[in-house]
């Protein structure tokens, strides 16, 4: 038993319990929250046991946090199962064992300071210190323990390695790539005893097209391959790519929409490069910079930039920094659940949001992890990126040497969104307020190094006059846009300055106009048409005002340029860097004031066919948090295909779903050019389409459920609960919407977890949601509800997911945007054939969570009385498809294998309910 004096607090939606040295008992609400309110207790994952027990000002030892600072970049799946795994016990079996079970698994984890062999020991001592001073609740404890380390540690910045520069890549050769090679380099990669599938080599063959010499300028070889799940299509390009970098000397960037795709990428490339020093070198993964630590930034937080909480998160990052593999703070090694913690209270000040960096005029530069990160793709034969980043890099302009020739866009039927996202305009209060604080650095005595661009730039201020009377000018300009406060006086009918009285106008009349309230108060939007006077007469002045903005962000833009020219003494290799860097970040903000100005325009004046134009109040939970106009592109894909594919000489897109979802035929051809942007270019591309090899109609069925009543919340949640009883978990819910998510959950988390059967969600418990994934992967009882960002790309190979179950026939909502496209639509059966296929292709992407290996089993269950016919083909060919009533399906469902049939979980009967 242990000794220490705590007692540990466990809370399930099944009940209560505390542990001390006297034993375990239930508790109630209120006395759980009054121990928690006088001693410390032990807990895990404070965020969630205080949400169950709505208490969101729950505070203790959380050993999360002690696991984060013991062990720093390692992977923990945050539940009593992965905890027992880290501390080298054993899981406790049932929800009541959990609170003694946390104080053993505490009394194992500060264990490892005893040991030998703990690998993260240097810098504990200095951190634990730094943590006992802020008053971290683990500190005494630690600093009790941890003896003081004979010679000094060494600094965080003085420990990190620096990148150095190389010489520039020559331009790739030009080379074709032999058909038996590429086979070869296949068969080599899955292994020679590996089953040698046709789908497979005649999909590496169709991808080889895609690395041939480029014959037209603007015009790539582009192959588009839609292949089946199973088909094994990352090592299928994986073959040509690597032996394309090899022999041409040259990158190719291999881009995904999902960030666990990229991570899955990252561990499959060890067959490329089995010697982790050369796949270092080889193959690197790279993200947008938001997502990276910011080492300036962290410096600025552990100095006194941050107080409280996040001055505790900042040491917690800083022992991380030391052992992380690349700096990702998003998806990469530091875990997800950390920042949720910390109810995201300084994680983001830790990351280079808002394009501040000053670049070689850090002090931190030539230890980056942005820019390591950026040099070492310079040099890589693969680069895992994501769309989102490759879209930027082509669009501003950065790394213009380095810029790729060679894409696999995988997931490639997200191009469009991702395009949509990125070549869109938003012209909002939170989007203004951001660059006010961009050109003119904090105005409330904020704490911290934030600085404005007269403080960033005040060398090329005092060296060249034009340059310094442009930063003035854009200073004096920026004061015109929304500032700290906008939102309320919107509603107090107060508002400040031009851009805000726009704003305000823009709120009233989307208020006025909106027919349909979001889901749950989640947004409010109208066109942007027949403006009212107030909207009209707001939009002039707003329009000087962002005219007065632009001019000299452009003029400074030119300045900075000729400054470069001229190269004066003053100027440095770092200054000279400093300086490109201000060039790339004046000229995408003059850019963004552009779009603005051009979007201010439309109000009263004549629509552009090629853009859709909109108002919106964003809300939560019925309150606002955004009022702006909107502006995207009716096909994104042309900015998409102008930057991206034009520039390229080889682009393959693949994905299981690239022709609308409809995998059993020959058609959707149109689609898929049309959704990648294929027909914005000259050259056609070429087509690949291979079905899966699995054999769905023994590994799966499709239940339609014909008697829940749409809008009967009672009856959905009820259809949830008796299919995830009857399962054993192994569910996913998919919603649409989440209000009925909410509602769901709300209504049968009790029910299931009185049998042992743990519910999450997305949107109720605070847990991000690649850290709910791996939780559900990682307990086959569970089960799991979410939204969109579940329906793609979730990877639950095995027995943990064996039912999906979607709330409802997925039609798209009726946005301003959406009703554009539709009525746009010219493919077969315009506007309603462009519906079906919206919803063919989500209900085929969610069907393909279930069977991600030959030897997974699974049932598809869609509630809906009214699913048409016409739908059906979203699923692959020979999978049973039949309509049932809710009994037949809970029938069903308990004649899967359950955990209850290997020893895990519980157990159910066939009717859903427990004996
Ligand atoms: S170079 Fe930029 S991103 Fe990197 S640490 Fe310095 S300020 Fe931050």
């Amino acid at each position: 038993m242990t000794a220490l004096p705590y007692p540990a607090l466990h809370a399930s939606h099944s009940g209560i319990w505390i542990a001390d040295a006297n034993g375990t008992r239930p508790i109630g609400r209120g006395e759980a929250i009054r121990i928690a309110a006088d001693t410390p207790v032990i807990l895990l994952n404070a965020a969630l046991i205080g949400q169950r027990l709505g208490y969101a000002d729950l505070s203790g030892l959380d050993l999360l946090e002690l696991f984060a600072f013991l062990c720093p970049a390692r992977f923990m799946v945050p539940t009593p199962r992965g905890l027992a795994r880290v501390a080298g016990i054993d899981a406790p079996e049932e929800d009541s064992a959990i609170a003694p079970f946390l104080r053993d698994a505490t009394d194992a984890l500060l264990g490892m300071i005893e040991g030998d062999d703990w690998p993260e020991r240097e810098g504990a001592w200095t951190a634990a210190q730094s943590l006992f001073r802020l008053r971290w609740t683990w500190a005494p404890l630690l600093v009790d323990r941890l003896p003081k380390p004979s010679v000094a540690e060494r600094w965080l910045y003085t420990k990190l390695p620096e990148w150095s520069e190389g010489a520039p890549r020559p331009a790739p050769r030009t080379v074709s790539l032999d058909a038996d090679r590429t086979q070869e380099r296949l068969a080599a990669l899955t292994g020679s005893t590996a089953e040698q599938r046709p789908g497979q080599r005649a999909y590496a063959q169709a991808a080889r097209e895609a690395f041939g010499p480029r014959m037209t300028q603007g015009a790539p070889n582009m192959v588009l391959a839609e292949a089946g799940t199973g088909i094994g299509k990352t090592l299928g390009y994986l073959a040509p790519a690597s032996l394309w970098a090899e022999q041409a000397g040259g990158a190719v960037w291999v881009s995904t929409f999902t960030k666990a795709l990229q991570r899955q990428l990252g561990q499959e490339s060890a067959r490329l490069f089995p010697d982790a020093t050369v796949r270092k070198t080889k193959v690197v993964t790279r993200k947008g910079r938001e997502n990276y630590l910011c080492l300036l930034n962290l410096e600025d937080a552990l100095q006194g930039g941050f107080a409280g909480r996040a001055a505790i998160l900042a040491q917690l990052v800083a022992r991380w920094a030391a052992f992380t593999a690349d700096g990702d703070m998003v998806g990469g090694d530091l875990p997800g659940w950390l920042t949720t913690l910390f109810r995201r209270n300084g994680s983001t000040a830790l990351t280079d949001r808002r394009g501040e960096c000053v670049y070689a005029g850090c002090p931190h530069y030539r230890k980056c992890f942005i820019e390591r990160a950026a040099r070492a793709s310079a040099d890589a034969d693969l680069v895992i990126a994501n769309h989102a980043l490759v879209m930027v890099n082509a669009a501003r302009g950065r790394e213009q040497t380095t810029r790729p020739t060679r894409y696999v866009f995988d997931e490639g039927h997200h191009i469009f969104d991702a395009a949509d996202a990125m070549f869109s305009t938003a012209l909002t209060g939170a989007e203004t307020i951001e660059l006010r604080r961009w050109v003119i650095g904090p105005e409330s005595g904020g704490r911290g190094r934030r600085r404005g661009l007269a403080a960033r730039l005040s060398d090329v201020a005092s060296y060249d006059e034009a340059g310094g009377r442009a930063i003035t000018d854009a200073v004096v300009a920026a004061h015109a846009l929304a500032s700290d406060g906008w939102l309320q006086r919107l509603g107090e009918g107060a508002p400040f300055g031009p851009v805000e009285a726009l704003l305000a106008a823009v709120r009233g009349l989307t208020y006025a106009r909106a027919e349909t309230e979001g889901d749950a108060g989640y947004g409010l939007e109208t066109e942007l048409a027949e403006p009212d006077s107030t909207l009209i007469e707001a939009a002039a002045p707003a329009a000087e005002a962002l005219d007065a903005l632009v001019r000299p962000l452009v003029a400074l833009g030119r300045r900075l340029e000729a400054v470069l020219e001229e190269g004066p003494d003053w100027m440095d290799g770092p200054a000279r860097a400093r300086i490109e860097g201000a060039v790339a970040s004046v000229a995408w903000r003059a850019d963004t004031v552009a779009a603005w100005l051009s979007l201010l325009t439309r109000i009263g004046g004549p629509a552009s066919p090629d853009f859709v134009d909109w108002m919106a109040v964003d809300r939560v939970e019925g309150r606002d948090y955004d009022v702006g106009l909107h502006r995207h592109w009716l096909d994104p894909t042309r900015p998409f295909a102008e930057t991206v594919l034009k520039q390229a000489h080889g682009v393959l897109v693949t994905s299981a779903t690239l022709r609308g979802g409809d995998a059993g035929s020959d058609e959707g051809w149109d689609v898929a050019e049309a959704r990648t942007g294929a027909n914005h270019l000259l050259r056609g591309a070429s087509r690949f389409a291979a079905l899966s090899p699995f054999d769905y109609a023994n590994q799966a069925e499709v239940l339609i459920v014909t008697d829940v009543k749409r809008g009967d919340m009672a009856a959905l949640a009820n259809a949830y609960a008796r299919l995830g009883l009857a399962s054993g978990g192994g569910m996913l819910g998919l919603f649409t919407a989440i209000r009925r998510l909410r509602g769901v959950h709300a209504r049968i988390a009790d029910r299931l977890a009185r049998e042992g059967l743990p519910l999450y969600a997305q949107h109720v418990d605070p847990i991000d949601t690649g850290t709910l994934v791996d939780i559900f992967r990682d307990d086959p009882a569970a089960s799991l509800l979410g939204t969109d960002a579940l329906r793609d790309g979730v990877d639950v190979p095995g027995r943990s997911l064996r039912m999906v179950v979607l709330e409802g026939v997925p039609w798209p909502k009726p946005t301003v945007l959406h009703a554009a496209r539709r009525m746009a639509a010219t493919g077969e059966g315009g506007g309603k054939g462009y519906d079906d296929r919206i919803v063919r292709a989500r209900m085929a992407q969610a069907f393909g969570r279930l069977i991600r290996r030959a030897d997974d089993h699974g049932m598809f269950v869609l509630l809906s009385s009214a699913m048409p016919s016409r739908l059906l083909s979203a699923f692959p060919p020979g999978v049973s498809i039949t309509r049932v009533t809710l009994d037949e399906a809970v029938a069903r469902a308990a004649a899967l294998p359950s955990p209850a049939q290997t020893g895990q979980g519980a157990r159910a009967t066939a009717n859903g309910e427990i004996p």
